[in-house]
Order: C-alpha cells, then sequence, then structure tokens
C-alpha cells in the first residue's frame, strides 16, 4: 500500500486560466512499490539529480523518462525538474548552459549527453510579463516558477506526471497516473478540450504516446480530438516539422500514419498527400506511401537508420506525379512539368510543416533521378552508381517497383548490376542488350498518360 498524505485541498490555476481543484491527495509509492531502480538511470542523470539534493534542492526525474523506466523500457533521454531557478542551477554546475526565452531552461553536458534541468513552473498568472497566452490559452512564454504541486498541473498526460524523488527513491502521483500506468490509458490532466485548445501539438503528442506505448487514448481524450483537428493550423510550421519527424522516425510509422489519418490530423500536416490519396487508394495494388512507412519501421527494427528525406520523398511522391499530370496536359515539356510539381509541391508543403532545405534539396534529388534508372546503355548507369543520393533512389526506386509504380525487371536488372564486376557491368549497358527493351519502354510511356514523370526517359 502506499503512503497517501491528504493536502488541503486548494484551488491552482490551469494554463487555461480556469480554476481546478487540486487533488486532495498526493501518492507516494516508495521504493517497495514500483520498478524503478537506479541501475536503470543514466550516472550522468544521477549526478545532476544528487549535486541538486547536496545543494539543498529538490530534485526529480519527470516526464516520459520515468514512464518509460516503469515499463521497463530505455528511456529516450532524462529530465530532470528542481525548485532551484535557472540562474542557481547555473551556480551548481559548471558544465551547464542557460537555452530559451520563452521557456528557460539548464542543459548539464557531460560529453554527447545533455540533461535537461527544468525549474517547476508555476500557476498561470495573467498579469504577469514572465507569462504570455494568446486569444486560446496557448502559453507563448511560461517562465513563472513554482513548486511541484503547481508544476504538475502543466504537464500533458497523467502518465507523464509521475515524479522520481531522489530524496528517498519514491515515485510522486498527484494525478492518478501509477493507476494509469497499470491500465495502459492515455489521460489528459484536466479538461480534454481545454487542454487541446492551450496546446494543440497534445493531439499529436496523443497520437505518438498511444502508439509508441501501446496505450488506449481515454475516451474523454478520444471525444475532444474528433473535430479538433483544425486546432493545429495556428500551430508554427517548424514546430509542427519537429512533431512530424517524431511521429515518423521512432519505429511505428504506420500506426501512427493510420491513427492521424483517423482524428483527421494527417490533412493538417500533408494536405496535398491526404488528397492523393482520396485519388489513388484502391488504384495501385499497395500504396507507396505504405510500403515506404513498413520499411522504415522495419529499418528501424533492425537498427539501422532512418533519413527524414527518404520518408517525405515517399510522401509527396504522388502529389508531385499527379501535378506533373496536370503540368503536361497545361502544354509543359516533361522536365519543366516535373520540376515545376516539385517546386510547387513542395512550396505549399513548407507552410504546413517547415522542412529544412537540405532535406527538400535531398527529397528533390531522389525523385529527380528516377528517370535515370531508365537508361540502361552505354556509360550513364555506371555514372549513376556513383551519385550520393545512388543508395537512396534505388532504394526508392525498389518500393515503386514492389507497389507497381514501375516495371519489376528496371529494379532487379539494377539490383544486379550495382554488384557485378566492370566487365560483367559493360556486357551488361551494350546498347544491342538493352536497345530492345529500351525502345519498346518509350514506345508505352509515350502512350502512357499517368506514367508520370518517372517513367519518362527524357528527364
Ligand atoms: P519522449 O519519450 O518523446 O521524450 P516525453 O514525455 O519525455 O516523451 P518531452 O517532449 O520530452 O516528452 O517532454 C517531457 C515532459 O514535459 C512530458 O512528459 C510532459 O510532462 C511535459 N510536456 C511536454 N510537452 C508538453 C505539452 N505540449 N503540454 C504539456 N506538457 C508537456
Ligand atoms: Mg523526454
Amino acid at each position: 500500500m502506499s503512503i497517501i498524505l491528504n493536502f488541503l485541498k486548494k484551488i491552482v490555476k490551469s494554463a487555461g486560466g480556469k480554476p481546478i481543484p487540486e487533488a486532495p491527495q498526493v501518492r507516494i509509492y516508495p521504493r517497495s512499490e514500483h520498478t524503478i531502480s537506479r541501475a536503470q538511470i543514466s550516472d550522468h542523470a544521477l549526478k545532476v539529480l544528487y549535486r541538486l539534493q547536496k545543494s539543498g534542492y529538490e530534485a526529480y526525474l519527470v516526464g516520459g523518462c520515468v514512464r518509460d523506466l516503469l515499463l521497463g523500457r530505455e528511456p529516450k533521454d532524462f529530465d530532470v525538474v528542481t525548485n532551484a531557478h535557472p540562474e542557481q542551477i547555473k551556480g551548481v554546475f559548471r558544465n551547464c548552459r542557460l537555452i530559451g526565452r520563452r521557456f528557460r531552461l539548464a542543459h548539464v553536458h557531460f560529453g554527447n549527453e545533455v540533461i535537461e534541468v527544468a525549474t517547476f513552473r508555476g500557476a498561470v498568472d495573467e498579469q504577469n510579463d514572465e507569462q504570455v497566452t494568446n486569444d486560446e490559452g496557448r502559453l507563448l512564454r511560461d517562465n513563472v516558477y513554482g513548486t511541484i504541486e503547481q508544476d504538475v498541473w502543466r504537464r500533458d498526460f497523467t502518465v507523464n506526471a509521475l515524479y522520481y524523488n531522489i530524496k528517498d527513491f519514491s515515485v510522486v502521483d498527484y494525478t492518478g497516473g501509477m493507476d494509469d500506468h497499470k491500465s495502459a490509458t492515455l489521460r489528459l490532466i484536466g479538461d480534454p478540450n481545454t487542454r487541446f485548445r492551450e496546446d494543440p501539438v497534445r493531439m499529436l503528442r496523443a497520437v505518438r504516446f498511444a502508439v509508441k506505448l501501446g496505450f488506449n487514448l481515454h475516451p474523454d481524450c478520444q471525444n475532444a480530438m474528433h473535430d479538433a483537428a483544425d486546432l493545429l493550423y495556428s500551430i508554427p510550421s517548424a514546430r509542427l516539422y519537429d512533431e512530424v519527424l517524431k511521429l515518423f522516425l521512432s519505429g511505428y510509422a504506420l500506426q501512427t500514419f493510420e491513427m492521424l489519418r483517423h482524428y483527421g490530423l494527417f490533412q493538417v500536416l500533408f494536405p496535398d498527400t491526404e488528397k492523393s490519396l482520396a485519388v489513388e487508394e484502391g488504384g495501385f495494388p499497395k500504396l507507396l506511401l505504405i510500403k515506404a512507412l513498413e520499411n522504415s519501421d522495419n529499418r528501424i527494427a533492425e537498427g539501422r537508420t532512418v533519413t527524414p528525406y527518404f520518408l517525405l520523398a515517399a510522401f509527396l511522391w504522388e502529389p508531385v506525379r499527379m501535378q506533373t499530370r496536370l503540368n503536361c496536359e497545361r502544354g509543359m515539356d516533361d522536365y519543366n512539368a516535373f520540376q515545376g510539381a516539385a517546386s510547387e509541391i513542395l512550396s505549399r508543403q513548407v507552410k504546413s510543416t517547415a522542412i529544412p532545405r537540405h532535406i527538400s534539396i535531398a527529397m528533390r534529388e531522389v525523385w529527380s533521378l528516377q528517370p535515370k534508372f531508365e537508361q540502361r546503355v552505354g556509360p550513364r548507369p555506371a555514372r549513376l552508381l556513383t551519385h550520393p543520393r545512388f543508395r537512396a533512389a534505388y532504394d526508392f526506386l525498389l518500393i515503386r517497383s514492389e507497389t507497381g509504380n514501375v516495371e519489376p525487371d528496371l529494379a532487379a536488372w539494377w539490383g544486379k548490376f550495382q554488384l557485378a564486376d566492370e566487365e560483367a557491368q559493360k556486357m551488361m549497358t551494350q546498347p544491342s542488350r538493352n536497345l530492345k527493351n529500351s525502345r519498346t519502354r518509350r514506345r508505352r510511356s509515350s502512350k502512357n498518360k499517368n506514367s508520370g514523370p518517372a517513367q519518362n526517359p527524357s528527364i
């Protein structure tokens, strides 16, 4: 049994400005009643916790690391929270840098590892310049410090609001997070409608955590999420891009995609892709996008790396093809139709999610190399092998071939060609061997209006 401390019922203000009653009790789970052991915690995080404690401050692990430790998973990073103010934290650690103006934090550096140390945030005070909210109640600046009892209500989900206390190794639970943990429930703290209005990105976080942890969204949370997708339009595109990376590069991209679509959130992030899905569904045996999501999940499961530009190139491939066709119908030549389509789709996309330039350049390269695979005669194939994006472009060709987007023998030919020795490569690229093939293909592709840029040998 956990020790139950009764707190005087007091009122604190939520971030939305509405009074919410602080839980009348906090539950403290002593070391014997939870599974978190110090052996699972990074040495650097422990160092930070102990040092703060020795200097007379409170120090806790909080958020995703506590949640993940309770599930026996290795946390992505360790977040520390304390009652020491940023300047005081800086006074305790030599290897410390203060960051952020809107949300001031300390980063304590140990080689490659950074331990983030935040100060407890206080209740919203509309008179205070250190806190700025917009009309929806979204906090734009938050530098009012407080106590753990105030900090807890500002967090998003109950399972993200558990504190591991370095003083006695207990877990402190104000919101019923431990029970929700046991029943695998993702529940927002406070009124879901208010909490989503305050920060609509919480809807994306809800999807991300539900999928990653295998938790169920609490029905109240689900109800609030239906029809609330439009709130996301107010979020800066740079923040949405960061969230997109977390959503799709953590190993559960396919499920995430399906859940985002279920709640109408995907169309806010990728409007052109959503439109192309409506057109293409039922068309190809398997959508190229789905295949790319599956591939990227498999790669992560095998411990291999995934690059954002590859997945994003797959997300926008259909929109680019559709726009290319439109441009061709308007009388543009194939090359310009494709280049124009790529520019237009990318410039529309960055309004939703601010794709950095080096990523969009790489996406364009993957697309632009696709037609080059059609050329199998002469010195060009060997030159293509040395292109820095050959590998990614070839992987892209593979998923196109697996989804009926391009002739399977083309991908097979390139698979063989890149492994062949120089002599064999020369044989493979002799005009006599390929001439007939490429002529047939050229004739077929010029007849096929749906072929898009990739099947046109001229680009
Ligand atoms: P991850 O495993 O992805 O790091 P996390 O829960 O640690 O998951 P972070 O973005 O690192 O996510 O945030 C740390 C903690 O800060 C969260 O657990 C939560 O308590 C709080 N938090 C983060 N973002 C929000 C938000 N938008 N609204 C309310 N609380 C938030
Ligand atoms: Mg975290």
